[in-house]
């Protein structure tokens, strides 16, 4: 088997492959190997958080832009035996559209495709929870930045809370292990209740991820004061809740840094992707709401996936060579930092965070 970039080895679109029997798998240009694809199914969403949209008004992306599910599972069956194995479902919010346990079920019915999780808000999970997990969803992130309802009504714009934690109380229910709870820390929004959060997961039974929160879209009013690194938000919980020491690291490789409170052994990620940069280790691409293939969450780069999905008689080699082009073009690292200019303009709803 030939481990290879797209510069060393891969062979143009409708040259023979590396060499018979040899089978060519997804590198980046820095040579990280890439097996793990991020879909945005839509950029709609029915909560209005002020830190991911910049208001109530939103320019969505015409449904015919959107991505056909069919047109994704063709994309993951191409990409399959080129070494991605595990596929995330987001948005926009994932459940606010149509359908989705179908997909889940075509996506699990590739050869090679171990694992299809979902990021949602959790708003609806409780109604469609178990007839995704019916259909083969493996794993569930569910994103909460406050444990006070009021505060949630005035972070999300909604009035959902009780709503999003009937999600988390049904993903736990269902079995998904283990139930992951992101958590977007910011200086003087929420920063009052990281404790709580600790807490919250060890009665729950979740794992709780502290991300920083990062300058992305426009008009979203990230600022430098409400930025919280990793370090601090470490500091502050070891000051309140005892020591914490650094655990084994994820079986999965994601981002996470993970840390342990030293007295109980709760577990507690941190995603640092401001501070303390994880590139050098990042798997992953991804494909917007809209049909771009984009090789890094933080850089504007993209390239027309949809454009070529929808072309007559293309091929899965051409689908395939598309990413190893793109991937080619993935920098080694995003460069962004709290006082780095924005290179990130498009809102996280259409790239899926
Ligand atoms: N609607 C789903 C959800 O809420 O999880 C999926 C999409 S949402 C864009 C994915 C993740 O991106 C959420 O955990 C959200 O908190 C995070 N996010 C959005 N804007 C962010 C920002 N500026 N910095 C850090 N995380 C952000």
């Amino acid at each position: 088997m030939v481990l290879g970039s797209y510069h060393r080895f891969y062979p143009a679109a409708g040259t023979p492959a590396a060499g018979a029997g040899e089978t060519v798998l997804l590198r980046d240009g820095c040579n990280r190997p890439v097996s793990y694809l991020r879909v945005s199914v839509t950029d709609r969403c029915n909560l209005r958080c002020r830190y991911c949209v910049a208001g109530e008004l939103f320019d969505f992306i015409p449904c015919a832009g959107i991505l056909r599910y069919e047109e994704i599972v063709r994309v993951v069956r191409a990409l399959a035996p080129v070494g991605i194995d595990k596929v995330r479902l987001t948005g926009g919010e994932p459940l606010v559209r149509r359908g989705l346990p179908r997909l889940v079920a075509m996506l699990r019915q590739i050869d090679g495709i171990r694992d299809v999780g979902l990021t949602t808000n959790g708003v609806l999970f409780a109604e469609c929870g178990r007839e995704l997990r019916d259909a083969g969803l493996t794993r569930v992130n569910i994103s909460l930045d406050t444990l006070r309802r009021d505060r949630f009504a005035e972070l999300t714009r909604r009035d959902f809370f009780s709503r999003a934690m009937a999600g988390i109380d049904a993903a736990v229910e269902l079995g998904f292990d283990p139930v992951k709870i992101n958590v977007v820390a910011m200086r003087g929004v929420n920063d009052d209740e990281l404790v709580d959060f600790v807490r919250f997961g060890r009665d729950r039974g979740v794992e709780v991820r502290f991300i920083e929160y990062m300058p992305v879209g426009q008009g979203t009013g990230w600022q430098e004061a409400s930025f919280i690194s990793a370090a601090e938000i470490r500091d502050r919980l070891a000051a309140a809740c005892g020591p914490l020491e650094p655990a084994p690291p994820e079986f999965s490789g994601g981002p996470a840094r993970i840390w342990r409170v030293t007295d109980g052994g709760v577990r507690i990620g941190f995603i640092s992707a401001l501070s303390d940069h994880f590139c050098d280790r990042c798997n992953r691409v991804r494909i917007t709401a809209d049909g771009r293939l984009r090789p890094c969450l933080l850089e504007d780069t993209e390239y027309d996936l949809r454009g070529l999905l929808r072309a007559p008689g293309v091929t899965d080699a051409a689908i395939r060579e598309l990413f190893f082009q793109g991937l080619a073009s993935k920098p080694a690292g995003h460069g962004m930092s709290c006082n780095a200019p924005r290179k990130c303009q498009r809102p996280m709803s259409s790239i899926g965070g």
